[in-house]
């Protein structure tokens, strides 16, 4: 079946812990991790439109951002290539990157990768900048870093589709965010839903003026949500042995392997929300696995 053409179906896991018990609160996972091994998660959704807009404009390439583990390039590398699109990255860091497991595969799928430092990098919303690179580079649509922006919000509103909500009935959606955009599109999905975002960089209250942008852009409600800034450990990309050890007897206990640097802590922090009893008894809480498991491939 041609890519994107049908939305995956996702399993639920509920997971058993005393401290659920304790408690007394449900916690469901949403596993957008199953989705597909080489574009797991959440950059299914936020890249689907994006790429078929490519499409429909009859541009053949697409160009966007990324650090040089990102789990966005690596996925726009097999769904670009899926569909027939050229790809290009402009990678924030040396060429010696190329050699890591998440570059590598993009390589190997055909993406084209242009490395640039943090001063040129940081360029990336200069029109001018941008259009030196279409210079160099032809015509492509351009996505932005993380692959955020409308039709992302678009794809990321049917994460969680009518008949998933109507069975779960969740008092609370939990995820965790890097630029917004998916949380965005939970809540321009489902407006009177009750969604929590935990951003993984430190400072994220910058996030909140992102996400009602994207809002705003994509013509939502604003909706009922709200970002916890507890749960960086830390700061982005960065492990610190509690999470290491939390990831290792999650995996234990429940069987699910989590990321290091969102779902991971992503679930300590809504563990320790719940310890804090931030969540009152009788509460159904579905918190979302939005995958990243090709990042823990040479990034310990
Ligand atoms: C990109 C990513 C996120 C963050 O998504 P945003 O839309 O940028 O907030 C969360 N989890 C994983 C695994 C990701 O790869």
């Amino acid at each position: 079946m041609e890519l994107f053409s049908a939305n995956p179906q996702c399993q639920i896991d509920w997971l058993d812990d005393p401290l659920f018990i304790a408690k007394e609160v449900e916690v469901g996972l949403l596993r957008l991790d199953q989705i597909d091994p080489l574009i797991s998660g959440n950059k299914w959704y936020k890249l689907k439109y994006n790429l078929l807009s490519a499409r429909t404009q009859g541009l053949s390439a697409v160009l966007s951002f990324g650090g040089a583990y990102s789990n966005h390039i690596h996925a726009l590398a097999w769904a670009g290539k899926g569909l027939g699109l050229k790809t290009i990255a402009v990678i924030r860091g040396e060429p010696e990157y190329a050699g890591n497991p998440t570059l590598a595969d993009a390589l190997k799928w055909g993406m084209e990768l242009h490395f640039v430092d943090r001063k040129t990098y940081r360029k990336r919303h200069d029109p001018n900048y941008v259009e030196q690179l279409r210079h160099r580079f032809g015509e492509f649509l351009l996505v932005p870093e993380g692959g955020s922006n409308a039709l992302a919000v678009k794809g990321s509103a049917e994460i969680l589709s009518p008949e998933l909500i109507d069975q779960f009935q969740p008092s609370a959606v939990v995820l965790a965010c890097g630029t917004g955009g998916t949380l965005a599109g939970l809540v321009a999905g489902n407006p009177s839903l009750n969604i929590l975002g935990i951003p993984v960089l430190k400072g994220g209250g910058f996030l909140r003026n992102d996400i009602a942008s994207l809002l705003e852009e994509s013509s939502a409600e604003p909706g009922n949500w709200n970002l916890d800034l507890g749960g960086h450990f830390g700061g982005y990309g960065r492990v610190s042995d509690e999470l290491r050890t939390f990831i290792g007897q999650f995996k234990v206990a429940h069987g699910i392997q989590l990321d290091q640097v969102y779902t991971g802590k992503m679930m300590l922090r809504l563990m320790q929300l719940i310890s804090e009893g931030a969540f009152p008894a009788g509460s159904r809480i579905l918190a979302i696995h939005t995958g990243g498991l090709q990042g823990l491939r040479g990034m310990d």
